[in-house]
């Protein structure tokens, strides 16, 4: 079956944007214009400790003003449970999910036995294989106080991305079975984001490259779910501060409502991502729309880039 052509912007509402987050959500919507995709807006706030109250507004003004607009949404994924839980009574019942209760630290001691210090981004320890039951339950039931695991099947995943290039990933290998419904009565990231973009007839999935090792995770899902046909994966570089450290408060207030609070016009931001994004002879000011004719997706730089001091001080240097 053929789907129209939809990506979404799905922010988090844990922080303001910086200047990194705003980089990935302008390609995107660029990309969206050219090739004509839909753009829905998801607000991903089921991560509940770390959401922080009236940050989804500030987001949705900060993406105004840069002249990132959508055509459906936003979204709100706390909304509604439901179709999560469906999901999971479906996995269930195909015996492909199991509660377990271990903590997070009994498991992160087992792996430092193991194993080297847990690398950048990787915030999941392999879960052991030998903690999978050997029966499992056929019924979900979000009563106990355990998470709930995807059994991760054995397969490879293979995918071309985009921007990142052919992959193959085995996701029982690398991760093990791993937490798709939390003891906080909610969804996990890799299960909501798989049955939300499912439902939302999304298409094209464009976000940092981050998320490039879920992506594997998020295809078994799919597989076991019977979600078909598999989106399209774009996963964009990052930009890092010259320590080589992803963009964070540790770099300064890279906040794009600080800068344009302080009087940096939103051109100025689009035209320092333009030249982060292999623009060619950019002006001092640039629009969104200017970014969407100019942007080519073949001379985006392959690498991650790097947000140097001087980049803040050229943002600023133009003041409105
Ligand atoms: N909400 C996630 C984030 O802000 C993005 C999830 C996704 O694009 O799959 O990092």
């Amino acid at each position: 079956m053929q789907l129209p052509a939809k990506t979404r912007l799905a922010p988090s509402p844990t922080g303001a944007l910086h200047l990194g987050n705003i980089r990935t959500f302008l390609v995107n919507w660029a990309l969206a214009r050219q090739r004509g995709w839909r753009i829905l807006l998801r607000i991903e706030d089921l991560d509940t400790p770390r959401v922080k109250s009236g940050v989804t507004e500030s987001m949705l003004g900060t993406l105004e003003a840069m002249g990132i607009t959508w055509d459906e949404g936003p979204l709100v994924q706390s909304s509604d449970l439901e179709p999560y839980r469906a999901a999971m009574r479906t996995l269930a019942g195909a015996g492909h999910t199991y509660p377990s209760s271990e903590s997070r630290a009994e498991l992160e001691a087992r792996a430092q036995e193991a194993l080297s210090a847990p690398q950048e981004g990787v915030s999941e320890v392999r879960y052991p294989a030998e903690y999978r039951p050997a029966a499992l339950p056929r019924i979900f039931e979000d009563a106990s106080e355990a998470n709930w695991r995807f059994a991760a099947s054995a397969e490879a995943v293979d995918f071309d991305d985009g921007v990142a290039g052919p992959q193959r990933m085995t996701p029982a290998e690398t991760i093990g079975d791993f937490v798709i419904w939390t003891k906080r009565h909610q969804p996990a990231y890799q299960l909501a984001v798989v049955v939300d973009d499912a439902r939302q007839g999304i298409t094209h999935i464009v976000r940092g490259n981050d998320l490039l090792d879920s992506a594997g995770r998020q295809i078994l899902l799919q597989r076991a779910l019977g979600i078909r046909p598999q989106p399209a994966y774009f996963h964009l570089p990052l930009v890092r501060g010259e320590d080589g450290k992803r963009l964070a408060k540790r770099h300064g207030d890279t906040r794009v409502e600080s800068y344009l609070r302080a009087g940096v016009p939103p051109e100025r931001i689009i035209a320092l991502i333009a030249r982060w994004s292999g623009v060619e002879n950019v002006a001092a000011c640039m629009t969104a729309s200017e970014f969407a004719s100019a942007f080519q997706l073949a001379k985006l730089p392959a690498h991650d880039v790097v947000f140097h001091p001087s980049d803040d001080v050229w943002l600023k240097e133009r003041k409105r």
